[in-house]
């Protein structure tokens, strides 16, 4: 215990934040395969490592660390991995940025050297801000998603569900972003909303209306309702395409809708998601007008070689020349763009690999997932419902993981690996043996290379020991923690993968948080500068003031606007905790026995209260409320403990009496489980408090067990909190001073209460309880009259009339009779007009009386 002189007065943020994380040890975070105690595992996300480690991820990890801290207490051996998911597109591109070149500059593993060092840099940038948020990472689990070490798992993943069917390759129409020149998912698809012109224009004497005149060349049917009467019989018949000139048939389709336009539509391989559905149903031809870079294609001639948006103004002016283009109107449409570029996208049809998704089996698995909250859950079921296509998981791109295949060159064979030679670049490295099938020795290595969500959506078969063959030892995980904003990617691919790899679902518990909202309501983003930065926040209040910022901002699951008040309040409340510990120090070092048993009332009283507390905690946090949880502990420390508990037990602590020791070892006990309550959300502050007050770390404590039943402790203890308060709310209103004597007070309770001494030492005052009833003695002491009555009502007959009512004796006053007499005169009593003052007296004595429900305090003016 440390001298409570050596207590800096201030609690030093900066200083003791770092200093608790330059003594930490990596070590004690470690999860230890070797332990007999039940696991913790938690399948932490992987974030991209631009080198930023945003608010949004801020949030996220206080939540995980909570958790990691929390259930440590608990006695689970605890593995809180840090994982980096590397590859993608925004690397590629800063690299091209920085070193102002293009990926095709260079051989394509110079430039994956470029983007690993990239990389690498940004995550020690990030590593660095998440020590000094006192996450109690385990770094001995830490993985990266680009070193061979993960990305020969995600090669064993993609042959395993090659060879059981669950992926295959085929040409088929697929999202695509024609500025990052790679296919994307369904998942990656963003959709807003967008005004264009819908053209009317005469197509071989039938009517139609479209938004992509410059699909025109990739148009391979018209289609219309088989009962709309304007279209009757045409069915089967052959139009011309205006300007192109190929033949296209007629066909009839139930989800055209004939209220749309003029009823008949134009089918182009690929306007949008209903093209497909129709180019599969009537199994139409495929007529690709438009390429990778979102150049016209051949089948445009003459537009060949325009970009798709002057192709678009040419065909218009064309139409308009010929006479064909009728009339054109504003439409407000949603146009699906790239998540990553907000480029619109087109839907190519191209050779592509694709992962089967069963979405029977995916909300199986879901349903066995417990959800917090649990509204998540229909996000995800909606999404599963949702799906049409597979999962498109090739991509077209450099930065990724190779798919590991080969061509034989001679007969077109596919080619695979063996599971132990990997990792391999298929377009470096080659097969070792000839081919199986007619003994050629010349391959094409597989060029495409796979999406990152690939990789991501294995992070829980590696964070469970996954070696590449069946289920994990340490599967499933206790816990996936993540946004809302993933549950339709990384949740959806890692329950698929889980399924089709280990067999069951990969986590017990999914805890789904919100997202950060700048503090004036709307997303951070550059452009409304609205960002504020962890670093930012740390570098004023410290990392325990953004933690509590993160427990408290809002429900779990919720979106959490910032807020810099926020922030203030919890620096204030770590200043009022370290005076309140200061101050509970001080006493406790002056000595006191600490076997000592808690006797006394308010003791007593104050833990039953923490008994509460500790209960309340304890269930948020089971519930991962750290709203609720921090709620509790604040309200306790702040009310119960510092304005009530401490104002009223105050006097005893500075008495030299044999019930200091009672009150000294509630303290003891209450400061002792109140840092423990608080050491998963402030760390730092729960150590020091903690250090100082019985030495050791917090952190390698265990959670609070502790329940104190004491019915009467609870009932006399909430009297003489609400009679001292009351009592204190009199001195105020009487203009008293708080510590200026009272006199003598009498406490008239239901009950015997025994306090110690407790209020009467709070209040100053000759404090006494009693089961009795006072004698209470009625007396009228003077009159209060009602100008705003009698001004108006008797006018110059005031001054007469309040004389004589002056005059009256004392039960007059009380029953006002019906006239007085004034200068001989009869004046009639206005109604309202005064009230008589009344006072008590005790055995003669004058006293002022409070009620408080069933409890009455008399206070005399001397004792
Ligand atoms: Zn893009
Ligand atoms: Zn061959």
């Amino acid at each position: 215990m440390s001298p409570s002189h050596q207590l800096p007065k201030n609690y030093d943020i900066e200083d003791v934040e770092r200093r608790w994380q330059s003594t930490w040890r990596d070590e004690d975070n470690y999860f230890d395969p070797a332990s007999k105690k039940p696991r913790f595992i938690i399948d932490t996300p992987p974030p991209y490592p631009t080198g930023n480690f945003h608010i949004g991820n801020a949030l996220n990890w206080c939540y995980i660390d909570f958790i990691a801290r929390y259930k440590r207490m608990r006695g689970y051996n605890v593995m809180f991995p840090q994982g980096w998911d590397c590859h993608g597109l925004p690397t590629e591109v800063k690299v091209e940025e920085t070193y102002g070149i293009t990926k095709n500059d260079v051989p394509r593993e110079k430039f994956r050297e470029m983007c690993r060092d990239l990389t690498l840099g940004n995550i020690e940038k990030m590593r660095a801000t998440m020590r000094r948020l006192g996450f109690s990472t385990d770094w001995s689990h830490e993985y990266i998603t680009m070193l061979p070490d993960y990305y020969k798992k995600t090669q064993a993943s993609f042959l395993q569900m090659l060879k059981a069917g669950d992926i295959y390759q085929s040409e088929h129409p697929v999202n695509f972003c024609t500025r990052c020149e790679t296919a994307i998912a369904f998942a990656e698809v963003n959709y807003a909303p967008r005004t264009t012109k819908l053209n009317y224009f005469d197509f071989d004497g039938v009517e139609i209306a479209t938004t992509r005149p410059e699909l025109l060349a990739a148009c391979v049917a018209v289609a219309v309702h088989p009962e709309d009467e304007r279209y009757r019989g045409m069915k089967g018949k052959r139009l011309s395409v205006p300007i192109f000139g190929h033949n296209v048939p007629i066909i009839e389709d139930v989800a055209v809708d004939p209220e749309f336009g003029s009823g008949a539509v134009m089918i182009c391989t690929f306007g949008d998601k209903t093209d497909v559905y129709w180019w599969k149903q009537h199994g139409l031809d495929l007529r690709k007008a438009v390429d990778r870079q979102g150049v016209m294609t051949a089948t445009a001639a003459p537009y060949t070689g325009m970009s798709s948006e002057d192709c678009r103004k040419a065909i218009l002016a064309d139409m308009e020349k010929a006479g064909i283009l009728k009339r054109q109107e504003e439409l407000e449409q949603r146009v699906g763009t790239c998540w990553r570029c907000k480029t619109p996208i087109e839907i190519l049809s191209e050779r592509q690999w694709f992962v089967r998704v069963h979405q029977d089996e995916i909300l199986d698995s879901a349903r066995k997932i417990s959800w917090t909250p649990e509204h998540m859950f229909t996000r995800m079921e909606n999404w599963a419902n949702s799906m049409e296509w597979d999962w498109c998981i090739s991509r077209q791109r450099i930065f990724a993981t190779p798919i590991p295949v080969w061509f034989c060159t001679a007969c077109g064979e596919m080619v695979l690996p063996a599971e132990e030679d990997l990792p391999i670049d298929p377009t470096v490295d080659k097969p070792k043996t000839p081919c199986p099938k007619c003994g050629a020795s010349d391959f094409t290595g597989e060029k495409d290379v796979l999406d990152t969500w690939m990789d991501s959506s294995i992070s829980v078969l590696h964070v469970t020991g996954w070696d590449g063959a069946g289920k994990p030892p340490l599967f499933p995980a206790q816990i996936r923690p993540q946004g809302h904003d993933i549950i339709r990617t990384w949740a959806f691919y890692t329950i698929l993968r889980a399924k089709a790899l280990a067999g069951g679902h990969p986590w017990d518990e999914i805890l789904v948080n919100g997202m950060v909202l700048g503090e004036d309501g709307f997303k951070m983003s550059k452009s409304r500068s609205n960002i504020i930065s962890p670093e930012e926040i740390v570098g004023q209040y410290g990392a325990d003031a953004l933690r509590q910022w993160g427990a408290g901002g809002a429900a779990t699951g919720s979106d959490i606007m910032f807020n810099w008040n926020d922030v203030v309040a919890a620096s204030r409340f770590q200043t009022k905790l370290w005076n309140i510990f200061r101050f509970v120090m001080g006493h406790l070092e002056k000595g006191a026995d600490p076997d000592a048993p808690v006797t006394e009332l308010t003791d007593r009283w104050l833990l039953v209260r923490l008994s509460e507390t500790v209960a309340e905690v304890t269930a948020a946090m089971e519930g991962y409320q750290f709203d609720r949880a921090l709620k509790a502990i604040r309200e306790f420390a702040w009310n119960t403990l510092a304005d009530d508990y401490i104002e009223i037990a105050k006097g005893r602590l500075y008495a030299d009496d044999s019930s200091r020791a009672s009150a000294c070892n509630a303290l003891r006990t209450t400061m002792d489980i109140l840092c423990r309550l608080l050491a998963p959300i402030i760390p730092h502050f729960a150590e020091e408090c903690y250090h100082n007050l019985a030495g050791g770390s917090v952190h390698k404590e265990v959670w609070p067990d502790f329940s104190y039943a004491d019915d009467e402790a609870r009932r006399h203890g909430d009297l003489l909190v609400k009679t001292v308060a009351e009592l204190r709310r009199y001195k105020h209103d009487k203009g008293m001073a708080l510590n200026a004597p009272l006199g003598h007070v009498m406490i008239y309770a239901p009950e015997p209460v025994d306090d110690a001494g407790d209020a009467g030492r709070a209040l100053n005052a000759d404090a006494y309880w009693s089961t009795g009833t006072p004698r209470l003695e009625e007396v009228v002491s003077g009159v209060d009259f009602n100008m705003a009555v009698i001004g108006p009502t008797l006018r110059k007959q005031a001054r007469g009339f309040m004389q004589a009512v002056e005059a009256l004796p004392p039960e007059l006053l009380k029953n006002p009779p019906a006239a007085v007499t004034a200068d001989g005169e009869e004046i009639p009593v206005p109604p309202g007009s005064f009230t008589p003052k009344v006072a008590y007296r005790v055995a003669g004595e004058e006293v002022d009386v409070l009620t408080l429900g069933d409890v009455v305090v008399t206070i005399g003016h001397q004792p």
